[in-house]
Order: structure tokens, then sequence, then C-alpha cells
């Protein structure tokens, strides 16, 4: 129950967010009881948050094993920027910096250490014996789906994570993952020897993304019509090619986009530089083959396009996942054409492994049956990760889209007759060209003579594999399974040729009732304006821009329009220290800006966000008095404090207490220059919170110094 409060207090303290997300709060209070725990949450979810609050929380170190640098570097910069003392161990360092970091663990000043799980078992294990002499709370892995075969990422350094419980029989162990089936979960459990974890499996719905398909005509120009609405915001564009990416991107630049693109035979420089580039939102697209995602954290991502069809439904989930990771409504749109599928058909296949071929083809089958589905997508994506969910989400294209049938019995009946005449025994292909009367020598002599032969040759090519398509998803067809499948009749295909049911097709033509991303009513100039202002901070500290504050934070602030630093602590997203740092840098315009168009705070339309102690700053605690007849008597703090078993620090805060009845004075605590600049802070940022007070006046300031000001100020009233 304590530990409840504990956390969300930290929550609010340090990343400013008021409540928890899906099975967060479940999962912390484990780790705080330090049981063993598998977080399975998708893309976005909040998976980080699940270690790095209880590693503030704990007072050792909590150890982190992620498996790429870029990721951590993420983390820490995240970290950092909250006020939460991160590092990681990486080989780059040279040995001074090596050197400075372990002393910093020595003396416990780190509370989150990063490391790849390579660098924990190298050199003798050196590693290992310098972390058991340290005070390690938690080892979190993340991306733990790494350590299975069973995954589509293993990574054998994974593996030697398993002795992690031997080595630290008493600490426990957070594995997260976003994708585990129940093979990989097993052996995730298996091999990192858990000892009776807890699971915790949270819904994969990502409510905020909205999922499209659209027959893919002329790919760029349905691109550039879908860019056309998103002209500010950032992006993904998946492209199966390396060529394709970079001509896309060649393309786009063309149209004033800033674009680039990014695969693995770039050379590595370039790689790097456009990652940057598009974290920091100077670049604003990435074309991309499938190598750019993993380890982008980039917050604000709005949209991911896919140009040609993924091979699975768990990678096109993934690389979807990576828009609106800030809980803002964001696109994922997939452009499709059964020609595509027809493609990856052939790369499926993999050479003398049938088993293996077999399961990528049912895969490529299963990804196809979501481009050609009618019905919503959000429940078919949910169902194939094994959740239940309602048929109408109202944020897919079909569900999204009032759509026009019409009667394509007689074209259905054409299509059947034809696999009928051929006994069943030909692909989607070859009976469309018989249907067209193809003069190819590829259709058979003897089929020429049929009576079917020709007698689809008004419909289009790209509008017959649309209708077999179409009949196989409603059931009137059944392809076989392998790379070269036939199609077959079903039971019900034999109603619909003895005329007794009707078929109705979806028109191309579509009306899609969507309008573009669910407007918030925030200002949007002053959005603009409130981006400028954290783009140059970014700058200025080195940082990519979603690391100081997040889209969401700013479009609060845009809504809400907070006139003060504490309405602005009420804005999701602002911790003590962002508020310290930040608050001032964003505070100013959102005044001008309502002065300037006649608006007033909108802050009490939001929910509150936490609640504040309502305890009395006067109240003086029997613990101070203890100290303060301690001192009356002659004692020094430091002598107090050895004999009371406190810390010095804790002694002075007792009796900075004395100055507000008077029976202190704030003299013997704060030298006179010192006074003024703290007493300025605490008009500025209101004297709740120390943390940022003592953020914005540094090291030269300490804790008492500034309690004994605020304990001034009480006493005479000022505040
Ligand atoms: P994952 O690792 O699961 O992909 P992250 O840990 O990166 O997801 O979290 C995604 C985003 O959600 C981050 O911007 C994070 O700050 C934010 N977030 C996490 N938990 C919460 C919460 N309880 N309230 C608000 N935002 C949150
Ligand atoms: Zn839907």
């Amino acid at each position: 129950m304590n530990k409840d409060k504990d956390a969300l207090q930290a929550l609010q303290k340090y990343f400013g967010y008021s409540s928890f997300r899906h099975e967060q709060s479940a999962i912390i209070r484990q780790v705080l009881n330090k049981k063993d725990v598998l977080a399975l949450m998708p893309t976005g979810g909040g998976k980080s948050l699940c270690y790095q609050l209880p590693a503030v929380i704990f007072d050792g170190i909590t150890i982190v094993i992620s498996p790429l640098i870029a990721l951590m570097k993420d983390q820490v910069d995240n970290l950092n920027v909250n006020g939460i003392p991160a590092a990681f161990l990486n080989s780059s360092q040279n040995p001074d910096e090596q050197l400075k970091l372990t002393k910093q663990l020595r003396e416990n000043k780190i509370k989150l250490l990063y490391l790849a799980p390579e660098r924990l078992y190298n050199n003798d294990g050196k590693l290992i014996g310098f972390l058991k002499t340290l005070n390690i709370c938690l080892f979190a892995i993340d991306e733990a789906h790494c350590i299975s075969h069973w995954g589509h990422d293993f990574r054998p350094e994974y593996l030697a994570l398993a002795s992690l419980k031997t080595d630290f029989p008493g600490v426990p162990v957070i594995a997260l993952t976003a994708t585990a089936d129940a093979l990989t979960k097993k052996d995730i459990l298996d091999k990192l020897k858990l000892h009776q974890p807890e699971i915790y499996i949270s819904s994969f719905n990502r409510d905020n993304i909205t999922y499209r398909v659209n027959r893919k005509k002329d790919s760029f120009k349905q691109l550039l019509a879908f860019l056309d609405e998103h002209k500010e915001e950032a992006g993904i564009i998946y492209c199966l090619s390396r060529k394709s990416t970079e001509l896309l991107a060649v393309n786009l630049k063309q149209y004033g986009y800033k674009a680039a693109a990014y695969h693995a035979g770039l050379d590595h420089e370039l790689k790097a530089k456009n990652q940057e580039e598009f974290l920091r939102d100077d670049l604003k697209i990435i074309v991309a083959t499938i190598a750019f995602g993993m380890g982008i954290n980039k917050s604000n991502v709005r949209y991911v396009v896919h140009m040609d069809l993924p091979k699975n439904i768990e990678g096109y989930y993934q690389e979807t996942g990576r828009a609106g990771r800030d809980g803002l409504p964001s696109e994922a749109l997939l452009l499709y054409s059964p020609a595509d599928a027809m493609k990856l058909r052939q790369f499926a296949m993999i050479e003398n492994n049938p088993e293996q071929s077999q399961i990528m083809l049912n895969k490529l089958n299963d990804m196809v049956h979501f481009c050609e589905l009618q019905a919503c997508r959000r429940q078919f994506l949910l169902k194939y990760f094994g959740e239940d969910f309602p048929a109408n989400c109202n944020s897919c294209d079909f569900c999204l889209t009032e759509y026009t049938r019409f009667d394509g019995t007689l074209i259905a009946q054409k299509a059947l007759s034809a696999v009928v005449r051929l006994k069943e025994n030909f692909g989607i292909n070859y009976l469309i060209d018989f249907l067209r009367g193809s003069k190819s020598d590829k259709i058979w002599a003897s089929h020429k003579e049929l009576k079917t032969y020709g007698i689809g040759a008004e419909i289009s090519k790209n509008d017959w594999l649309s209708y077999f398509n179409e009949l196989i998803t409603m059931g009137y067809l059944q392809p076989t399974d392998g790379a070269y499948p036939v199609l077959k009749l079903t039971p019900q295909s034999l109603i619909v040729l003895k005329g007794e049911q009707k078929v109705a097709f979806i028109e191309r033509e579509v009306i899609d009732n969507h309008k573009p991303t669910a407007s918030l009513p925030y200002e949007i100039e002053l959005f603009a304006e409130l981006k400028n202002i954290r783009k140059e901070i970014a700058f200025n500290e080195n940082l990519p821009p979603y690391v100081i504050l997040s889209d969401a934070t700013l479009i609060e602030i845009a809504t809400y329009l907070p006139q003060n630093l504490d309405e602005l602590r009420q804005i999701s997203g602002f911790g003590d220290v962002k508020l310290a740092r930040y608050g001032r840098d964003f505070l100013l315009p959102v005044v001008n800006y309502c002065q300037l168009n006649n608006l007033t705070s909108k802050i009490t339309l939001k929910a509150p966000k936490r609640e504040r102690k309502a305890s009395n700053p006067n109240k003086i605690t029997d613990t101070a008095t203890e100290s303060f007849n301690m001192y009356k008597s002659g004692k020094s703090i430091a002598d107090i404090a050895a004999f009371r078993g406190l810390s010095p620090n804790t002694i002075e805060g007792h009796l900075t207490q004395f100055i507000f009845t008077g029976e202190l004075d704030v003299s013997i605590f704060v030298t006179e220059d010192k006074i003024q600049p703290i007493k300025e802070a605490i008009e500025s940022y209101g004297p709740e919170t120390l943390s940022p007070l003592k953020e914005v006046l540094g090291d030269d300031f300490s804790y008492a110094e500034i309690k004994a000001v605020i304990a001034w100020m009480r006493k005479q009233g000022s505040i």
C-alpha cells in the first residue's frame, strides 16, 4: 500500500505522469517486492518505466541489459533530463571515463547502469566481480526475446544472462519484451532461470494508431496525397528494397519533403547521420528498409507507411508500433498489391528447408489475408496475437468506411467455373490469363478449346486479382499451401455456381469518413512556437527534442494554456526537474500568446494530475524538537547527527523549522549573499518542492540553506 503511494509520488516527481498505464502499476509493485517478473507489452506500451521507476525508489543500482547502443544512449539521455543519474558502459569510453564511472558506481551515485549483454561476462568475469561489490537492487533485461532461438531476433550474447540468477541470487530480475509467442515466452523463463516469476501480458492494442490498407495503384501519387495531410509531421516509410528507399527519398526531396534513406547497405556514418537528424526533427521522413527502427524511441513519429507488403504480421505490427509512442493519434498506412504477395512468395522459399519455408509462407498468407480483409483490422491483428476485441474499433479503414457493394454474382460464377474447368489444378495467375483469353503459350492448347476460355476478357488483370482475393476471403475459394498455391472449390462455391446464392463485391471506390487526425482543440500556432523553443533547447543541450518534452506535453500546454509554474506543473510530462530546467522557457510564450489573443488558462478543465500532500508545512514534528533541544544544549549539528543516527542534512532540516518560530536566526544557516538568490528562486518556483529549487540554484547551495530561507520567508509572511 505504502509502496504504491511511493511509486505514484515518484512517477509524478521524476516523470511528471499522474497515473500508470496498462499493467505498469502491478509490475512495479512486484518488482518493489523483489519478485522476478516477465512483462509483455506492445511497442510504445511503456516498458521502460517498469524498471526505471523501481530504480529511483531502490537505494542501490539497477543494471539494465539492452542490446543496442543507440537505445541505451536514448534512455540515459531521457533519464538524465529527468534528473535521474544514469549511465552506460560502452566500448567507446576511454579509461578515464571508465574510471570516473566506476567511482560513481562505488559511491552509489548512479541509479541505472546500462550494459550490452556481451560486456557482462567478458574479460574473465571482471565486471561481474565488480558488480558483486556494489549494491545491485535489480536486473532489467530489455528485449528479452533475444535470448530465444524461437524469437525473430535471437542474439547468442543473451545466453550468458543464464548465470545472473546464480551470480546474484537475491536480486530480482525483470525481463521485458514486445514480442513473445508461447514458445519464446517459455524459453525466456527457462533460460533466465527466473524464480517463481509473475507474468504480465498487457493488451497489445495500440488505440491511438489508425490502421489503413489501400490498394496500390500509383504508389508515389498515393503517398504524396497521404503526406499532404501530414506535412509538418515526422514519419517512417518502409520499402522492401534498398534501391527503392533511395529512389523514393530522392523523389520526395524533389517535392519539398525533408526525407532521407536508411538501409543496412549505407555506410555507417551516413546511417548515423540520417538517424540522428531524424531523431532531432531536422529530417521529417526516413525512407527505410526494415533495418531501421529497432532502438528508435522517438516518441513523436506520427505515421508509418508501408510501400510494400511486409513479410508477416509480427513485423508489420512492430513497425507500425513505432508510430505514436507519445499516445497521440497516429496513422499506419499500407499500400497493398496482390502482385507484391506473389513476389514475396518466391522469397519465402528457403532452399533445402521445406519446413521453414512453410512457416514463412503461412505467415505471408496471414499478411495477405489481413490486407484483403473486409472486417475490422484491429480485431484481426489482436486476434492474431491471441486477444479478443470487439468487431468495430472505429479507427481502422474498414470501421471508418461506408462501403458500397455491387452484385458480382456473374463475375464470381465466371471465376468459379474457370476453377472447375481447369480441374482445381491452377493458381490465380493462370486462371486470370485463362479467363482473359491470353494468347500466351503458357496457356495449354487444350485449355484454349474450352468454353470458359476468354469469358472474362473485359475485366482487367488487376480487378481479377482483387475479385479472386475477395472470393478467397469470403470463403468461395480455398488456396492450397505452398509456394505455388492452386485454388480449390469449397462447399459454398457450388451454391454460387448453381445460382442459389448471390455474391456482393465491394466497389473499389469507397467513401472514407475519417477526418485527418482527430482535431484536438489546441492552439496550433502556439504549438508550433513551443516546438521551436524545444528545438532550440534540444540543440543547446545536444539532445533530441522529444527527450526534452514529448509532443503530447506540448499539445497539453497549447490546450490548457498554463499561466504560471504551478499550473504548468499540472501538465503531464513535467517532472520536478524538467519544470525547474525548462518551465520558464515554455511558460513565457504561453503567457504572451494568451495576452495577444485574449485567452485565459483552461487548466481547471484538466483532471487533477496529482494530489499534493495536505500536510501543514508549519507544523513542527517531535523529532525536530528533539534535535532543537540538543542544539540548544550546545551540541554541534555533526554531534547531534552522530548521536541520533541521522544525517547532518536531516538535522539541519529539523533546525531550520525553528526559524519559522523565531527561535533561531536564518543567518545561522545561510550567509547574507546567498539569501537573495534563494529568495528569487522560491518566488519563481514556489516553496512546495525542493528539488527544482536545488536544480536551479546548483551545487553551491545546500538543501538546508534552501529550507532555511523558506522558513524565514514563511515567518515574514512573504510566501
Ligand atoms: P516501450 O519500451 O514499451 O516501447 P516506452 O517505455 O518507450 O515504451 O514508453 C513509450 C512512451 O510512453 C514514452 O514516451 C514514455 O515516457 C511514455 N509513458 C510510459 N508510461 C507512461 C505513463 N504512465 N503515463 C504517460 N506516459 C507514459
Ligand atoms: Zn476497426
